[in-house]
């Protein structure tokens, strides 16, 4: 019954055959990295794997995402999501499978995430005769800071899907350990970006200038004073400033400085009303020390991230099915952290389900976390995020699917 698909998806996916298929996949993208909305070739790679699968799809969608379908073409309608890009950053890992593209690597773990996809499309492709629904395959671009996810969402690609899963590898949990919670995982995050123009002079003759460092430096301090003083104590939110340039010389006051940074909250109310505060408090603070100042905050090309927030019943989904396939002592608990994901595009418009797969194996020492120059993947991980996304996706089509339709053959019988 759905109790035993869990544990037969994992026993599947650990068979070589699956295991050796994803491991290469997934080193032959992490040879060949590339960054948001550049993923022609994962993108050709995804689709020549669909063909041979037999799995029909979409494409381009976002200007490399791909859509596959299996199972009954019919409602219900559940979606299961990897990301594709890489990250532009030089790998400092040495071994065989070692970026071969100066500056680009995945360290991220987003080559994992599509071969785990494309795994769960393999098992649940040999079963979809089974299916009571259809599973959406969404291989989506730009996760880190490009919206591929809104973009693929604007494009339509969530029409009649009940709900859709999306995993993230992590160094901080053990290989068959998974973390979540419900309710709020994720911040909603934005970025700003300010110009603080003076009058550049000679730095001995500060009266002749209007100097924008010291101008910077008290923008700098008042924003800190957004969470400090401004936001409920109780209510998580961050402003940082990442970034300020301005002056070349020890003896020269620049005509202008540039800041920017990030800053996130739990709720879309405060998301917006720091992204009010901030425009307010560097422009009028700017003139306090006689200085202009104009902010941007790349709405367009960096899109605001929701909240990324888990829904309450999925949650209960997830836990019977991880809790048959892992045991309840391997779902852990996660708190809510600052960081943003870009599956909350999908979350916001339907039921969304983001969890954390552990891949951390504690013979082998901590790893190094994502966006490190030395991240690593731990391979042995693949199965159960492969079998973890089929059998959400599959249990959750025999749960939902309406009564009326005639029941198919059943998973109990074949797996
Ligand atoms: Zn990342
Ligand atoms: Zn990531």
């Amino acid at each position: 019954m759905l109790a035993e698909i869990p544990s037969k998806f994992l026993n599947l996916a650990k068979r070589p055959e699956l295991f050796d298929y994803m491991v290469k996949i997934r080193r032959s993208l992490h040879e060949n990295p590339e960054l948001g909305y550049e993923e022609f070739e994962t993108s050709k790679l995804i689709r020549n794997e669909l063909d041979k699968m037999g799995i029909p799809y979409k494409y381009p969608i976002a200007v490399t995402g791909v859509i596959g379908y299996i199972g009954t073409g019919n409602p219900p309608f559940v979606a299961i999501r990897a990301d594709m890009d890489a990250l532009a950053m030089q790998e400092a890992v040495e071994w065989e499978h070692k970026s071969k593209v100066p500056g680009k690597m995945h360290a991220c773990g987003h080559d994992a995430h599509v071969a785990m996809l494309l795994g769960a499309a393999k098992m649940l492709q040999e079963y979809h005769s089974d299916l009571e629904g259809t599973i959406v395959l969404v291989f989506q671009p730009a996760e880190e800071g490009g919206g591929g996810a809104k973009r693929m969402r604007d494009a339509g690609i969530l029409e009649n899907v009940d709900a859709i899963f999306g995993l993230h590898v992590s160094t901080r949990y053990p290989v068959g350990a998974v973390a979540t919670r419900s309710g709020p995982v994720l911040a909603g995050s934005g970025f700003f970006e300010a110009k603080i123009s003076g009058k550049g002079g000679h730095a001995a003759l500060p009266q002749h200038t209007i100097d924008p460092i010291l101008a910077s430096s008290n923008i700098i301090v008042s924003l800190q004073h957004l969470v400090s003083r401004e936001a409920d104590p109780l209510d998580s939110q961050v402003v940082t400033v990442a970034k300020f340039q301005g002056g070349h010389a020890f003896n020269v006051i620049p005509d202008s400085v540039t800041i920017g940074g990030t800053f996130r909250a739990f709720s879309k109310e405060h998301l917006m009303q720091l992204k009010h505060r901030i425009e307010e408090v560097v422009t009028l603070q700017a003139a306090v020390q006689r200085c202009n100042a104009s902010v941007h905050f790349y709405a367009d090309e960096k899109p605001f991230y929701p909240v990324t927030v888990n829904d309450k019943d999925l949650h209960k989904h997830f836990h019977k099915i991880a809790g048959h396939m892992l045991g309840g002592e391997n779902i852990k608990e996660v708190q809510p952290i600052m960081g943003a994901e870009d599956f909350s595009f999908f979350a916001e418009a339907i039921p969304g389900y983001f969890y954390y797969l552990g891949m951390l194996n504690e013979t082998e020492g901590q790893l190094e976390s994502g966006h490190s120059p030395y991240f690593k993947v731990n391979e042995d991980a693949l199965p159960y995020g492969a079998a973890l996304q089929a059998s959400l996706a599959a249990t959750y089509l025999l749960e939902h699917h309406s009564p009326t339709t005639t029941p198919k053959g059943s998973f109990h019988d074949e797996l």
